[in-house]
């Protein structure tokens, strides 16, 4: 599991109670958030950093889960008061969301200051929070060598202005097509992927759900379509673990560059498939490296043609 080089990757982003609603069941206050999903999927490769925030009702054996994974949790900090809590519920085809509550909590104070041993961070990624925090975290990082972030609506919508300060300072930054439409004011999603990019991230990764993810870089694009599953239970975590695979792969693998986005692209796209598999994390707990790397061989063979 853990890598075998100097590379560290670190994840700031949210650690929730998720309240799900899909057409066939829901959960209430599952384990859930941004940086939870994105390190449990890296954990597959190398032990991530985690830098978040939790409130005193966060029970003891959700940290436990994640140090289990190896998750280095010395970031995670718990303050008085309630842990962010996230409500959603999923259209017939589960393909669309709409968010029935957002509860900041402590997330709204949340002003984090990195352990020492965290600050030589190679890989960042700033899972999806509000642009501010993100930047407060990236300020903290000596040097980094490859910067990743998410973002969604609300940060669009609400705090735009902090959004396109952050946006120069990434390598990539990874949103939904509804995402990129509404930054940019472009429908055509090559378009808008390309305006995202002159907005300052060297790629974006546009996450289209069940139809995969398009890479825009200064070459062009890459397509990737979703792994097709047959069961899908619960699409929540899917971007997030879909970014733990690719960064997970980044940071542990040391391979020459030509076609690596692509290969992590392509592991981060078989770990989401395996996370809409069950409700919030219960696939992934399943999951082991060996049956992420089986089925990567199906996916790759699925393209071959
Ligand atoms: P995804 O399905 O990959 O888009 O991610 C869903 C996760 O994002 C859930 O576990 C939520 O707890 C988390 N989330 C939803 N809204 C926010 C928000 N405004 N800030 C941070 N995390 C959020």
């Amino acid at each position: 599991m853990p890598a075998g080089n100097s590379q560290s990757l670190l994840v700031v982003g949210s650690i929730a109670f998720d309240s799900i609603e899909t057409p066939s069941a829901s959960v209430d206050d599952a384990l859930g958030g941004s940086a939870t999903y994105f390190s449990y999927a890296a954990s597959f490769f190398t032990p991530p950093r985690l830098v978040g925030v939790v409130g005193e009702d966060f029970p003891d054996e959700h940290r436990q889960l994640l140090v289990k994974r190896g998750v280095d949790a010395s970031g995670l900090v718990t303050l008085p008061g309630k842990t962010f809590r996230w409500k959603a519920r999923y259209h017939q085809d589960m393909n669309t969301r709409d968010t029935l509550e957002v509860h900041l909590n402590v997330l709204e104070e949340f002003d984090p200051q990195l352990p020492e041993s965290f600050r030589d961070s190679t890989h960042v990624f700033l899972a999806n929070s509000s642009p501010a925090l993100q930047a407060k975290v990236l300020g903290q990082i000596r040097r980094p060598e490859l910067v990743l972030a998410d973002t969604m609506d609300l940060w669009i919508q609400g705090q735009r202005q902090d959004l396109l300060a952050l946006l120069p300072r990434l390598d990539g930054l990874l949103l939904n097509d509804s995402e990129a439409r509404l930054l940019t004011g472009e429908d055509n999603l090559v378009r808008a992927a390309q305006a995202v990019r002159r907005l300052g991230p060297k790629f974006v990764i546009l996450k289209k759900g069940e139809h995969g993810a398009m890479l825009c870089t200064r070459d062009g694009v890459f397509v990737m379509p979703a792994y097709p599953s047959e069961e899908v239970v619960d699409p929540t975590g899917a971007g997030d673990s879909f970014a733990g695979g690719i960064l997970g792969y980044l940071t542990a693998d040391g391979s020459p560059p030509p076609g690596r986005l692509r290969r992590a692209m392509a592991y981060g796209t078989v770990i989401a498939s395996l996370t809409v598999e069950g409700f919030g994390l219960d696939r992934l707990k399943r999951a082991e490296r060996s049956e992420i790397d089986k089925r990567l061989e199906t996916y790759r063979a699925m393209l071959a043609f």
